[in-house]
């Protein structure tokens, strides 16, 4: 089997509707998606991807008013979330009831919810009556895909058709966020889980600071994997220059945000200093560099404010030995 690459979301309906696992077109990265209330469904995702069964998926919505099957109680500041973020990439991870399979969620007892903003998507979503239970569309830890030709290249052939809606548009994953309550009270915090398409600074202008916490608690729910998003290739993080002269003889190849180095291949993610294209292009690049003929990838480190956090966290965990 070859995936065939089109634009038929009618025929991705039909496909999801059998309970087939389709990749579809989403402004962070491609999804692979499946009926979210079908176990069965939900399984082929893992299967295809060879995820383990620990990492929760997210669950797409086309509509607000589809939260409510999902979840069983909105947290303070959530319904101003959704407002504010939706269609968007802002996940909310929220207490989930019980027809939300636990192997969507890991057997945890909430659910991260998000509307992706995705013309073809939404219109996807619209037209199915159930939501769809989707992570990126890539075997488990490598580099997220953002076109239809990177889910083609690396899962082609586990799957019947790829909905293909062009690049997307924001090209890092969704911000996570999740409330936990403090103890037995009833108060409680929002908490960062994962950096991403939305900056923490947009979000604490809407509901006020987040919770930080000194150590991770939380069993770990895996976008916060230590070792994701990466390529084949060792990638070392930090200045540039420096890691150069630790790695002579190699060759060279090095993603910056505004300047070029005078390495063997090099990719400037954005030369007019715009962290939002920069994150745009950081998986392409990841790809590409992985794709060549060199040695070594070298990153330096961006700016830690707006997707600049973001993609330091991507490009950190691409670094981590495995
Ligand atoms: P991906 O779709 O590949 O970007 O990964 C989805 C990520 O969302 C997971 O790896 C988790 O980190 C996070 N996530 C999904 N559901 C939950 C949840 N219920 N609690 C905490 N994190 C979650
Ligand atoms: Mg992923």
């Amino acid at each position: 089997m070859i995936a065939r690459i089109g634009s038929d979301t009618r025929f991705a309906a039909e496909l999801l509707r059998k309970g087939e696992a389709v990749p579809i077109p989403t402004e962070t990265v491609y999804g692979l998606a499946a009926n979210a209330y079908d176990e069965s469904a939900v399984l082929k995702i893992f299967r295809i991807k060879e995820r383990p069964s620990f990492d929760p998926l997210i669950v797409h919505v086309g509509a607000k008013a589809d939260v409510g099957p999902l979840v069983h109680e909105l947290p303070p500041g959530a319904d101003r979330l959704m407002d504010e973020f939706w269609p968007g990439p802002l996940t909310l991870v929220l207490p989930k009831r019980t027809a939300v399979p636990d192997l969507v969620t890991s057997g945890l007892d909430t659910v991260g919810v998000r509307m992706p903003a995705h013309r073809m998507t939404l219109e996807l979503l619209r037209d199915l009556a159930f939501p769809l239970a989707a992570p990126s569309a890539n075997p488990f830890g490598y580099v997220s895909p953002t076109t239809a030709q990177h889910v083609a290249d690396q899962l082609g052939e586990r799957i019947p058709y790829i909905l293909d809606g062009g690049a997307c548009t924001v090209g890092v994953e969704s911000t996570i966020i999740g409330w936990e309550k403090h103890g037995t009270t009833l108060e409680g915090a929002w908490y960062l889980y994962r950096p991403g398409g939305v900056s923490v600074e947009a979000i604490e202008r809407v509901i006020g600071a987040l919770g930080t916490k000194a150590a991770q608690i939380r069993p770990i729910a895996p976008g916060m994997l230590e070792s994701h998003y990466a390529p084949r290739k060792p990638v070392y993080v930090g200045d540039i220059n420096g890691l150069m002269r630790a790695h002579i003889g190699l060759r060279i190849g090095s993603i910056s945000f505004r300047s070029p180095f005078p390495v063997h291949k090099g990719e400037v993610l954005s030369p007019s200093g715009d962290l939002g294209q920069a994150a745009h292009r950081l998986f392409a690049a990841l790809r590409s560099l992985d794709a060549s003929d060199c040695d070594v990838i070298l990153a330096e480190r961006f700016p830690e404010e707006g997707l600049g956090r973001a993609i330091n966290d991507r490009l950190r965990r691409a670094s981590v030995s495995r």
